[in-house]
Parts: structure tokens; sequence; C-alpha cells
């Protein structure tokens, strides 16, 4: 059968820059140059778009006086349901566009519905630098599998892979076994799309028989939209020589973080700046300490300056062992709107599943908050499958230390029968009278 065979020998994808200069400048070039696109982007983004300009008038900020970004903290954040009553009164935008209308390619419909608008310029997603760093090289025939309808994410993907000078094949999401055939057939090098689904496909790939390498010759996947299980990743990097990389980003961000060949967090995009913050007191974190992201992302067509994503993170300053001199995202850990604080830490169910992943004698189980004073008191329901009362006692120090491990919280353990589990609950139960957000 004569299938095509565009694939060359092997590339490096773990080192090199898109642009060395720019990505290893030391930390204090690296503030300069920053708080100078700064300067200028605020002052372009107030002179070119009406909402910006309110926004700045309202809380009688000057443009000029926007020269780091501690000034630019005087600004409260943004987020979506403001971006979407914005949009309610003055459509399609809300007036955020700062360049002309026909300078727009595409107009994308996200959830609220929230419009997105694409600009014409090939990098308009940031994503050039992104894919290059993540691994992805000129050349490479990649299948994209993000959905190319409503939202933006197989446009945003195709457009930063043609801008890399990347061969694309627009498949979107579904069609598994047509996915795999035509990997098999161009012989493809990249996948990029939702993490499930493509284990969906290498569980395709196993029940059709087919050798990875060999029929199959997959080098790369970048994966995203959802969180990406790491059991999985490493099983399918470790079984199949297929790189993984992550990156994080918006349908109206485009693209802000990216690792690179090291793999260890996200290197934060120098067109962007980012912030972690308390929700409380709007103020940013030190590393280390989870808080909801905010990004001012300077890019002129359609400027968003301290936009607040709605996700929790963490970041590092750390150097890392690639060269470059970034600040990186190092986890994002779910929706603000999906966790709880409790004790000051963000606590979210996905950190539940995980620690739980690793205690196979643990079954069902349940975090309840309920608050004693001032004091929050945690309680940790659990489903132990070991029934002997030896081992149902040992259960409770196990599940304790885990907690303090893994959850950096005290909790009392009492141990439930699998019964109290069979009606409907919640993972994390809060039942303090006003939840702290
Ligand atoms: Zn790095």
């Amino acid at each position: 059968m004569g299938r095509v065979r565009i694939k060359g020998p092997q590339k490096d994808r773990k080192s090199g820059y898109y642009n060395l200069d720019l990505e290893t400048m030391p930390k204090s070039e690296r503030l300069m140059y920053q708080n100078k696109l700064l300067a200028d982007f605020i002052s372009h983004a107030y002179q070119y778009s009406t909402a910006i300009k309110k926004r700045f008038d309202k809380y009688n900020i000057n443009p000029k006086d926007i020269s780091s970004l501690t000034d630019l903290q005087r600004l409260p954040t943004f987020n979506r349901h403001n971006l979407r009553e914005l949009q309610k009164n003055c459509l399609p935008f809300g007036g955020l566009l700062a360049t002309n209308i026909h300078e727009i390619d595409k107009i994308f419909v996200s959830p609220g519905p929230i419009y997105d608008p694409e600009g014409k310029i090939s990098d308009y997603w940031h994503g050039l630098k992104a894919l290059y760093t993540m691994g992805f090289r000129r050349g490479d025939l990649v299948q994209n599998c993000f959905s190319y309808h409503l939202g933006p994410g197989g446009s945003m993907l195709e457009k930063s892979l043609l801008g890399l000078g990347c061969k694309v094949i627009p498949m979107g999401p579904g069609n598994r076994e047509l996915q795999v055939r035509v990997m098999r057939d161009l012989s493809v090098i990249g996948y990029t799309g939702n993490p499930s689904f493509f284990i969906e496909i290498l569980d395709t790939i196993e029940a059709m028989n087919l050798k990875i390498p060999g029929e199959i010759n997959l080098e790369i996947a970048y994966l995203a939209g959802e969180i990406l299980d790491n059991n999985q990743r490493h099983d399918a990097e470790f079984r199949y020589g297929i790189m993984i990389r992550q990156a994080y980003g918006t349908g109206d961000a485009g693209f802000i973080a990216y690792e690179c060949g090291f793999g260890n967090g996200m290197h934060v995009d120098e067109r962007v700046i980012l912030e972690i913050i308390d929700p409380e007191t709007e103020k940013p974190l030190p590393p280390g300490q989870k808080g909801e992201v905010v990004v001012t992302v300077m890019r002129k067509q359609y400027p968003l300056i301290r936009m607040n994503l709605g996700d929790i993170g963490i970041w590092n300053d750390e150097p890392c062992g690639c060269g470059r001199t970034s600040p990186r995202l190092m986890q994002i850990f779910g929706r603000s709107d999906q966790s709880v604080r409790v004790k000051g830490i963000f606590l979210h169910p996905w950190e539940l599943d995980e620690m739980a992943r690793k205690i196979p004698e643990l079954g069902h189980y349940q975090l309840v908050i309920t608050k004693e004073g001032n004091i929050d008191k945690l309680i940790f329901r659990a489903e132990w499958k070991e029934k002997t009362p030896e081992k149902q006692k040992s259960a409770l120090i196990k599940l304790e230390n885990y907690i303090k491990e893994d959850l950096r919280l005290k909790a009392k353990v009492e141990l439930v029968s699998g019964d109290f589990f069979l009606k409907k609950y919640k993972v994390i139960d809060d039942r303090r009278e006003t939840i702290e957000k």
C-alpha cells in the first residue's frame, strides 16, 4: 500500500530557542523590557479601546502613569462576567477591540456567550514561540483534534502551527478509527487536542493492533483543555515514547505559558504579565502560594488588562534548567468557582481525587467542612476496604498523614461503611454558613 512518507530523521525537540535574546535575558533586563512594553501597550489601549478608556477613567488612573506592574495594580481586576456585561451593552466585543474591525478574521462564540475575536496577524494567539518551546518544529505534520467550531481551540492551534511552518490536518475531535487511520497513512508526527481524546486514540491504536513506533509514528502531543492526568502522561511517554507537552491559555487570552524541554512548569510568555493574587485583597502572592490567575495580555488588537481567569494556580521564579529566565506557572488546580477556601488555602475536589489515587485501600471518600467559632473544622469520611480492626486503626493514621502531606490540612478521619456513599454526595461538602472564596 503506497502511503505518504513525509517523515524524516527525528528532530531535536528539547533544545534550542525561538528567540534566544528574549528568552534568556537576565531578570532585571526582562523587567525593563516588560515595563517598556507595558507603557506602550497601555497608551495604545487607552487611545483606541473605548472600554479600556472608560475603565481607567472610572478609577481615575492616567495611562501615562503606568510604567510598571506595581502601577498597574491600582486598577482592580476584571473577569469574564464583566466581559460578558460589556459585550451585552456593546456588541460584539464590548468596546475592547483596539483595532479596526477589518483587522479581524473570525469571531468565535465561547460559553456565555462571549464573542472572541481572532486578528489577522499570524501570531495573534502568541502561539509560535509556545509551540516551538514545547517541541514542535517546522515541517512537522500535525493532526489537530481541537474543535473547529464555536470556540477558538481548533483555529488557535491551526493558525499558530501554520505560522511556525508545520503542516496541519484539520481533524477536530471524534471519529477515533478514522483518526488512527489518518495517523498511520500519513505518518503523522504531532497531535494537538484534549488529553481524554488522546487516551481514547491510544486505546484505539491498541485495539487495532498497531505498533507505536512502527505503524504509528507520533513523536509529540500537545494536550490542553482539561487537567492532564500525570499517570496517563507518564504512561504515554514511557510506553510509547511520545513526548507529551502542555500549555496554559484561554480563548480570549491565547497562549499564556508553556512547557520547555524540561517539562517542569510552564514558562510565561514575555508579552504576558502573570499575577497570582489573593482573591480577597487582590494583592499578588509570592512564589509557591496558591491563588487566582490574573493576566495582562499585551496584545494591541484586543487588550486584556488584569483579567482574572478564574483558575487557581501557583508560580515559581527560580531559574529553569533550559536557560529561560521567565517565571513559570507550576500548576493549575482547577476553577476557583469549584474550589473552597479552607484555613486560608484553596482546595479543589481534583486534589482529593489525586491523593486518593495513591491509596489503593481507600474506597469512597468525602471531606466535610464546618465552622466552630472562627475556626474551620474538617472531617474526612472514608470507606476503607480492609475490614479487620487493626487495619482499620492503622487506616486512621495513614489517612491523617496523607491529608497533612498532600493537602496541607488537618482533618479528623472517620471510617464509614460503603452504604453511606450510596446516595448522592459531594466530594467536598462545605457546611459553613458563609463560604469564603
Ligand atoms: Zn525551562
